[in-house]
């Protein structure tokens, strides 16, 4: 059986990565989404257990002693985490899956995953960045210009993605990540079973 496939996506806050990925996995099922552990207070919109496991700071120091961890990073003043066996066992039983994560916690997943395949969303401009953060009304002014702080570096790294899609527009913007799925998909790496099974018929 061929191995799954690991996407890393990422991008500023703001930049409607999750939006994105909801309209994503409405077509593509099949794709197993890793759920990060987190140490930030859960927000009023979010359940345990749906995109993140809302864990404690001691709970989640226990993760990075036992080595439990993918990757993880701190990010405006809390833990961030991907628990590596769920992304093993998702790949080792041919699902794809997709990660979803800041700069640094990809930079560490492409060092231990060289095959993975990196998206970054990019918002249409700056402003327009500040515009939908101030609009989510979920944040403070000092938090709101914090990630704004961290989506100027984030931005400034973007080079070390393998795709950006920039997302003007929703629709087209899932297209593109479509069109990066299957393009994966198709890759040699994936389909030699099927140059076995052809030449077998011959
Ligand atoms: P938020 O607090 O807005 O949900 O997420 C803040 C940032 O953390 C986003 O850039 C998001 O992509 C990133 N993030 C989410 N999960 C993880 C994770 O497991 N590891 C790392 N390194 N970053 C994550």
């Amino acid at each position: 059986m061929n191995k799954g496939s690991v996407f890393i996506i990422s991008g500023p806050s703001g930049s409607g990565k999750d939006t994105l990925l909801v309209e994503l996995f409405k077509k593509f099922p099949e794709i197993s989404f890793s759920i990060s552990s987190i140490t930030r207070q859960m927000r009023e919109n979010e359940k345990e257990g749906e995109k993140y496991h809302f864990i404690s700071k001691a709970e989640f120091e226990k993760m990075i002693e036992n080595n439990e961890l993918l990757e993880y990073n701190r990010y405006v003043g809390n833990y961030y985490g991907t628990p590596e066996k769920p992304v093993v066992s998702a790949v080792e039983s041919g699902r794809d899956v997709m990660i979803e994560v800041d700069v640094n916690g990809a930079a560490q997943i492409r060092k231990k995953l060289p095959d993975a395949v990196s998206i970054f969303i990019m918002p249409p401009s700056f402003s327009e960045l500040e515009r939908r953060l101030s609009g989510r009304g979920t944040e403070s002014r000092e938090a709101i210009d914090k990630r704004m702080n961290a989506a100027l570096d984030e931005i400034k790294r973007a080079e070390e993605y393998d795709y950006i899609v920039v997302n003007r527009d929703i629709p087209a913007a899932v297209d593109d990540i479509i069109s990066i799925i299957k393009t994966c998909r198709l890759q040699l790496g994936r389909q030699k079973h099927i140059i076995d099974e052809v030449l077998k018929k011959c």
